[in-house]
């Protein structure tokens, strides 16, 4: 395949575009040494900022956006991966630094991918994406640090989103009781066919609270940073976990210490970009068990290459709910 279609996108000076177009293969990244027939992709909440230019993310131009996709190996110069191999790509910087895998085809490092579980079609794999991966790291990070169900709630923030969605539906999954918060009570129904017990307004966690509150959760999965953390971390129970893992409200943290000093709660940061492979494994494994096929599919939507870009202002509007798949 001399030319794929992909989604390219430029920047000069002041001057932004964002374009289906038709790319030469001699453009892919010549420091790859695998090359992927990507078969789906996805749109997540970091593409969108790329896609319509809303942070710095993309780093290099022309940049072919996509932070994730799964497909066949078409070429392999990597011992380790041979043509026809199934394989999944999460972050590394991909659709940042390096050009992505919102396109017919991409240029990987063997180093960085991922063997597709036997049990998970590629366009499965993809309906979990890098947000549902994150979310499984999330779960891990809490299981590990000896929170049961038998301690309490399990808060999910943003939970009609990608990593929420995900996140509800595997840790209702594993016996926990979930409470979902979002900024779409009109979204209760889907989140409790999820397996939250239960629905609350976003609102009262968004504005400053105090330092300490009434402790509720044994644990916490969030995606939305700022106040919204700052308020759980004072929610949560003596001894409680908080995994971190997204900025959809903000980047600051306008806590206090209190949480840490007075209830020995911890705060565990989640980075699924540069976690390592043992990690990533870890992850893949337990979603392709673990994850309720049915939800899977209520959770996420197939579009097309043309679609994206809409998609994409959808999702930084905040009106999009669950996984966005790319059909390629
Ligand atoms: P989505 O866009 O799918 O979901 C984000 C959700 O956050 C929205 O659906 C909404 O849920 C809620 N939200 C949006 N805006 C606000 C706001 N202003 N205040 C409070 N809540 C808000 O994104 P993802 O689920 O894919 O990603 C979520 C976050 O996690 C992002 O910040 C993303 O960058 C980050 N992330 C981090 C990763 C890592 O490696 N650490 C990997 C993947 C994602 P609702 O309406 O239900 O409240």
């Amino acid at each position: 395949m001399s030319t794929f279609r992909g989604i390219l996108l430029s920047k000069t000076g002041d001057q932004f575009s964002a374009s289906v177009s038709l790319l030469d293969h001699a453009q892919l990244p010549q420091e790859a040494d695998v090359e992927v027939a990507v078969e789906y992709s996805t749109v997540n909440y970091k593409d969108a900022l790329a896609i319509t230019n809303s942070a710095p993310v993309v780093r290099r131009w022309p940049m072919v956006p996509g932070i994730d996709g799964a497909g066949a190996v078409v070429a392999s110069r990597n011992a380790a991966w041979r043509v026809g191999d199934k394989v999944i790509l999460n972050g590394f910087g991909v659709g940042e630094t390096h050009w992505g895998c919102l396109a017919e085809r991409a240029a990987l490092k063997g180093e960085w991918l991922v063997q597709v579980p036997i049990n998970l079609s590629t366009k499965e794999a993809m309906a979990i994406g890098t947000a549902g991966y994150t979310a499984m790291l999330c779960a891990i990070a809490l299981e590990k640090r000896g929170v049961k169900p038998t301690d309490g709630e399990i808060l999910v923030t943003g939970a009609s989103g990608g990593v929420g969605s995900i996140a509800i539906a595997i840790l209702a999954g594993w016996g926990y009781r979930v409470v979902a918060s979002t900024g779409k009570l009109t979204e209760a129904d889907y989140l409790m066919m999820l397996g939250a017990s239960e629905v609350i307004d976003r609102a009262g966690l968004s504005v400053v609270g105090k330092p300490l509150q009434k402790e509720r959760w044994a644990g916490v999965i969030d995606s939305v940073g700022s106040f919204t953390l700052a308020n759980v971390c004072a929610q949560t129970k003596y001894g409680g976990v908080v995994a971190a893992c997204g900025l959809a409200q903000g980047m600051d943290f306008p806590a206090s210490v209190a949480p840490f000093i007075l209830r020995g709660i911890t705060l565990v940061g989640i980075d699924s970009v540069m976690a390592p492979l043992f990690a990533r494994h870890e992850a893949w494994q337990k979603l392709s068990t673990d994850l309720d096929r049915d939800k899977l599919a209520a959770i996420s939507r197939e579009i097309s290459l043309n679609e994206v870009e809409s998609m994409a202002r959808q999702i930084m509007s905040g009106s999009l709910r669950g996984r966005v798949v790319v059909r390629l």
